[in-house]
């Protein structure tokens, strides 16, 4: 069984934050999550995302559709599952910008993976993205980037 889709809303002054975690697939419910937005602000974390299939990814299209266009949307800590959507999806952002995500690493010393969280304001500096050098949690020793860069960049060089 796979965790089921958790919606976290978040009133804050001037922003409503929503924290998602979980699986998005066809039993995710968004009919109601961004109903009475009230704030100029939609922050989405979407850190806690485990798995996206392709019931889920039309789910979320239609739902991000229904944010109002005037509204500022901001992603942030997106997981790599999420990553791997944006990148094959057109409309997966709907109006928004990432701001914040996570990459995939893996120490060949530990053998062990583990993600970065990368901010998408740095990388744009210097295009096409190089994925930056991470220390690793355990051993300090440099991590390998462990996806393709060309790839998993790629949502860098829109706008
Ligand atoms: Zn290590």
């Amino acid at each position: 069984m796979s965790p089921k889709l958790k919606i976290d809303r978040q009133e804050e002054p001037n922003l409503t934050r929503f924290v998602l975690s979980g699986v998005i697939d066809e039993d995710a419910d968004f009919k109601s999550a961004f109903n009475n937005l009230k704030s100029d602000a939609v922050v989405i974390d979407f850190g806690g995302i485990e798995l996206i299939n392709s019931c889920g990814v039309r789910e979320w299209v239609q739902a991000v559709q229904k944010i109002p266009k005037t509204l500022n949307l901001i992603y942030e800590n997106c997981a790599p599952r999420v990553i791997e959507q944006v990148n094959y999806v057109a409309n997966f952002l709907g109006n928004g910008k990432i701001v914040s995500f996570f990459a995939p690493y893996y120490c060949a010393k530990c053998k062990k993976e583990a993600n970065a969280l990368l901010k998408v304001e740095a990388l744009r500096r210097s295009l096409p993205a190089k994925a930056p050098t991470e220390k690793c949690p355990t051993c300090k020793g440099a991590m390998e980037f462990d996806d393709i860069e060309t790839e998993y960049f790629s949502f860098l060089e829109n706008d």
